[in-house]
């Protein structure tokens, strides 16, 4: 045998570079179910009944191909449970002249690679994951030299790179950004569109049996399942969108609601990372749909935003800032993260709702995860370890690349302005302007302190008047520092009381 092809249960690309030149003589694909990659964090149940369908699925459309699979299941009576090990008893087992792999998606399995040559006494020729629009190495050159990275910046560079949203040398429709037209409140009367979801096939079912029977203490259900598992179902996944979501998702983009936790969302994201679409070929059919003119420039603009900008520059922050970006803590937090992240038992019910869509979806969109689940931690001051650990463990599109910089970055500002210029910090206002969370909680969110006021309102002023000195000279803050700085000394004690009492009570 030449080669032992490694294809990892996120690189389910026909296309993926380690089947480039592939011998279908000669060449083996190994395919792996570990119980490390399971438990490492408890994933929510969907995430692991998504991943291993999709890698069955994966399997046999190469094996159509007549591409030889050596498929290790989960439940194989000799499965060692781990990467390392896995790969040295299938080069016992095919004694390959060498192993193919695709670069990781995560440091921890990086360094696994790493070791894999020496463990196995075969060369391993690792290859660059090009499914991504930016290289690793791309993201080093736009970022060395630059003190702030911002994501708008590097963005713009890959519109023009990749002649996305061009005309020539200028931005289709004159401006880079449409942002200012894509935070609007969805009105009550706004109609919904229900989505393409997919209902669980025979080797989905199956899996489902297994994931309940192996990890049925994790978080969430599998009742709501309706992720796309194959690559033909990712296709009608991306269709739906661009019909149903695309026209309206500029507008609503910022938009909550009870009851409706995808809005005019993509719910592209887990096919996306598990490799079932292609970047390249949601941005090009939303540029079609602009094109054809059924769905706005706002709409297409903010799309492709999260497309080439975010999702491509999140991956490069992680890349390039890793392993230390792990550990990052710019604020000192300390909180364990409250009970209710993993019950929903809570009387806030903008987090009980998020909290409650994600253990029915694995799901939340952008704003439910940063205003809403994120804003709490970072208000109440929880250790950025503990919330990042909750995020990958609770989404179906998780994975640390994305996850992380996200998390550290965006939602809790662990990484002291590295990626966000200020941090994403608000009081119930904010949530109350988004959604129609508020007007049936338990709290009031016009009040601003008492037993029945909403908690963001004090733990908001609490979270400013206790990271003063890493804060308060930042332009951004400056208007609420300002008005912090009027408070008599009485009052902000009493905003601090009230917060470390109502905290302490969620622990
Ligand atoms: C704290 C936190 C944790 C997150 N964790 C993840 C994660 O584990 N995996 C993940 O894919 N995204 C993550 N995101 C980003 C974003 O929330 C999700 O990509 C999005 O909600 C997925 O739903 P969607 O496919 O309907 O996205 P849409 O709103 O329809 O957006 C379209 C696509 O753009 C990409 N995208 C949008 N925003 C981002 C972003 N900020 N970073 C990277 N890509 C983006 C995604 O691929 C997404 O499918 C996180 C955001 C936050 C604030
Ligand atoms: S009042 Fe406060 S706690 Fe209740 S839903 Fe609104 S923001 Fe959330």
């Amino acid at each position: 045998m030449r080669d032992l092809r490694i294809i990892l249960g996120d690189q389910l690309s026909l296309d993926v570079s380690a089947l480039r030149d592939l011998d279908t003589e000669r060449d083996t694909v190994l395919m792996m179910e570990v119980l490390e990659e399971s438990v490492y964090v408890r994933h929510h149940k969907q995430k692991i009944v998504l991943v291993l369908s999709a890698m069955r699925h994966f399997a046999s459309t190469l094996r159509a191909r007549g591409v030889a699979v050596d498929y290790v299941e989960l439940d194989a009576p000799d499965n060692t449970g781990g990467f390392s090990s896995e790969v040295e008893r299938a080069v016992r087992r095919h004694r390959p002249e060498r192993v193919v792999v695709t670069e990781p998606g995560e440091w921890r399995v990086q360094e696994l690679i790493a070791g894999w040559a020496s463990l196995t006494g075969t060369p391993v020729d690792v290859r660059a994951d090009d499914r991504f629009f930016a290289s690793r190495e791309r993201f080093l050159e736009w970022a060395r030299g630059r003190r702030g990275w911002r994501m708008e910046h590097f963005y713009r560079e890959m519109r023009r790179e990749h002649g996305i949203l061009m005309e020539g040398e200028l931005p289709t429709g004159g401006e880079w950004n449409y942002d200012a037209a894509n935070r609007k409140r969805l009105p009550p009367k706004t109609r919904v569109p229900p989505r393409a979801r997919f209902a669980p096939d025979a080797i989905t079912r199956e899996v489902m049996v297994l994931v309940e029977r192996r990890f049925g203490g994790h978080f969430g259900g599998l009742d709501e399942f309706g992720w796309p598992v194959t690559r033909a179902d990712a296709l009608l996944a991306l269709d739906d969108f661009i019909t149903q979501g695309l026209p309206n998702f500029g507008d609503y983009q910022d938009a909550m609601r009870a009851g409706a936790p995808f809005i005019f969302h993509s719910l592209l994201a887990p096919a996306l990372n598990l490799g079932l679409l292609s970047p390249r070929e949601v941005c090009r059919a939303a540029e079609a749909a602009l094109s054809a003119g059924t769905a706005p420039l706002n709409a297409v603009e903010g799309f492709v935003r999260q497309i080439l900008g975010w999702r491509e520059y999140v991956r490069g922050v992680y890349w390039t800032l890793m392993p230390d970006y792990a550990d990052r803590n710019a604020l000192q937090a300390t909180r364990p993260l409250p009970a209710f992240y993993w019950t929903g038992d809570t009387a806030m019910r903008c987090l009980r709702e998020v909290i409650g869509d994600t253990a029915r979806h694995a799901y939340s969109h952008h704003i439910q995860r940063l205003m809403v689940t994120g804003n709490f931690a970072l208000l109440a001051g929880v250790a950025p370890r503990d919330i990042e650990r909750w995020y990958l463990a609770v989404y179906a599109d998780a994975y640390e690349w994305v996850e992380m910089p996200n998390t550290l970055g965006m939602a809790v500002f662990a990484d002291g302005g590295q990626m966000a210029s200020k941090p994403y910090a608000a009081s119930g206002a904010y949530i109350d302007r988004m959604s129609d969370f508020c007007s049936a909680c338990a709290y009031d969110v016009k009040k601003k302190t008492g037993p029945d006021a909403c908690p963001f309102n004090y733990l908001y002023w609490a979270f400013l008047i206790r990271q003063k000195d890493k804060l308060s000279g930042n332009p951004r803050l400056a208007m609420p520092y300002r008005n912090l700085a009027a408070w008599p000394r009485e009052r902000a004690a009493a905003v601090l009381a009230e917060a470390d009492a109502f905290l302490d009570a969620q622990t």
